[in-house]
């Protein structure tokens, strides 16, 4: 269980370098291959003429800059809510957006599988916290109807870090409305990539404000950059800025990201040929593996786990990929629960066809 890291010397993309040797990556959240898109680094640069390197304070002090009050703006229109609040991180917004709403006497009812910014978010509020199994709205309404609390928060990935699947957003929207609870959903992994214009597991499925109340989308995946954000509505979005200790006790994202990030904002409407190559990508893969008798699983995202089970085993099986060139690390407990180590292998529309054939042919090899 022991945690090494190895450093690339190269951007990140497709193939990188690591001591030397080039390796096909598939373990990067750079959904889109915005990373290390051109337009964005001239912007970038541009941006970095203009404001400087870092934003030197919080955003109640002297960090908050145009740059980060237009890319609200142009937030809060992406995602169909009244307002949106920047964040330095998306584990900073989780801890935000949890402690915030939960008062004396709150009850949190969380996804088994929920990310571990959500899970240190409601142990660091103190509320009593609640877990359900899996993907499962029955077990949420049980709970709702059998526990009184002074305020219900009900916390979910939109797309699952580890799994890829995508939450029940429609019948938890349902529950939450009758049981009179706010739905929470952090979709760091479908924002930018699902839905008609790339809002996410929201835009996919239609979600409002009302079935939706908290959004969390993150600028460090699919968009290629750093940094994070809470759209909802105005009340919302002021009591975080009043309330939240991770919003306000922390140095604001440069204002140079804020600038870069409004600009892959529109790419991901303008270039929208980039879900869909992914998407042909993760199609690939899935009839690929089918071919070759993998158990491929529900997940129809950019995240294709395949699960392996035992730890040392998975560890063994990514040596090997790494040995023929592939970057795909072993996930293992405590990320995911024990006996589900896997690989957690993940698409890009920076691939192309023939590195998800070289891909496939390695798999069946070695396993
Ligand atoms: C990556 C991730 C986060 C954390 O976002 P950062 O910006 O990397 O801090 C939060 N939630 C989920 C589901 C994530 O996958």
């Amino acid at each position: 269980m022991y945690r090494t890291r190895r450093a690339i010397s190269t951007a990140q993309g497709p193939a990188v370098r690591i001591a030397g040797r080039e390796l096909l990556n598939f373990s990067s959240n750079d959904y889109l291959g915005l990373a290390t898109h051109p337009d964005l680094l001239q912007t970038f640069k541009q941006a970095v003429t203009t404001y400087g390197l870092g934003s030197a304070s919080s955003q109640l002090v002297c960090g908050h800059s145009v740059a980060h009050a237009e890319l609200e703006e142009e937030l809060a229109r992406f995602t169909g809510r009244q307002r949106a609040l920047v964040f330095s991180s998306g584990y900073l917004a989780n801890l935000a957006v949890v402690s915030a709403l939960v008062n004396r006497d709150a009850l949190v009812i969380e996804d088994r599988l929920v990310h571990a910014s959500m899970i240190d978010a409601s142990r660091l509020s103190q509320a009593r916290i609640q877990r359900y199994p899996h993907a499962d709205s029955n077990a949420v309404e049980y709970v709702l109807k059998n526990q009184q609390a002074g305020r219900k928060l009900v916390l979910t990935d939109g797309v699952f870090s580890m799994d890829g699947d995508i939450a029940p957003l429609l019948p938890l929207a349902g529950v939450c409305q009758r049981q009179n609870a706010i739905l929470i959903v952090d979709d760091a992994h479908g924002f930018g990539v699902l839905g008609p214009g790339g809002g996410g597991v929201v835009d996919l499925l239609g979600l409002g404000n009302d079935q939706v109340p908290v959004l969390i989308g993150t600028f460090g995946k699919a968009l290629g950059a750093f940094g994070a954000f809470v759209s909802g509505d105005d009340v919302l979005i002021e009591l975080l800025i009043q309330k939240a200790r991770s919003y306000i006790y922390t140095t604001a994202l440069p204002p140079a990201i804020a600038v870069t990030v409004m600009r892959a904002l529109s790419l991901v409407r303008e270039e929208a040929w980039r879900r869909g190559h992914l998407f042909d990508l993760i199609r690939q893969f899935r009839d690929g593996c089918r071919q070759l008798g993998l158990r491929v699983s529900a997940s129809e995202t950019a995240i294709q786990p395949l699960i392996i089970g035992d730890a040392t085993e998975a560890v063994r099986i990514s040596e090997e990929l790494y040995r023929k060139g592939i970057l795909i690390p072993a996930i293992r407990p405590p990320t995911v629960p024990a006996g589900t180590s896997r690989l957690r292998i993940s698409l890009s529309a920076a691939h192309d066809e023939s590195q998800v054939d070289y891909l496939l042919e390695t798999l069946g090899e070695v396993l």
